[in-house]
């Protein structure tokens, strides 16, 4: 846990934020800036920076990707296709320094990204 951390803050709920999934583990919530129909934040309820400082062994980021996987499906988007993003650092555009995946879907997403 972070006292100043943004995303410890929705976790803790005491930033008021719609959850569409929740467990003892994560939340998801939907980005505040979309930039697709669906664009919704999964992030663990433990805080770590970044997906580097994740201890091996920990199985917080294959839990992450099953919930995608579930959101993904509960939201439609797993029939067209989705993409699961994880920014870090400065050169990955990371602007929450918590740990989170994006889910982006409902249009076709270009690549290479920006
Ligand atoms: P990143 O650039 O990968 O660190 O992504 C951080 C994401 O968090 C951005 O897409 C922001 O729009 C989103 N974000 C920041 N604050 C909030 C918030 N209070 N509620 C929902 N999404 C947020
Ligand atoms: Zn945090």
């Amino acid at each position: 846990m972070s006292e100043d951390c943004i995303f410890c803050k929705i976790a803790r709920k005491e930033i008021p934020t719609e959850f569409i999934y929740e467990d003892n583990l994560v939340v998801a919530f939907n980005d505040i800036n979309p930039q697709a129909p669906v664009h919704v934040i999964i992030i663990p309820k433990e805080h770590h920076d970044s997906i580097l400082t994740v201890p091996a062994g920990d199985d917080i980021i294959s839990h992450l990707h099953l919930v995608a996987n579930r959101i993904a499906l509960k939201t439609g988007i797993a029939k067209t296709g989705f993409r699961l993003v994880n920014n870090c650092g400065k050169d990955g555009n990371q602007t929450v320094p918590h740990l989170h995946y994006h889910l982006l879907g409902g249009r076709p997403l270009l690549w290479p990204p920006g």
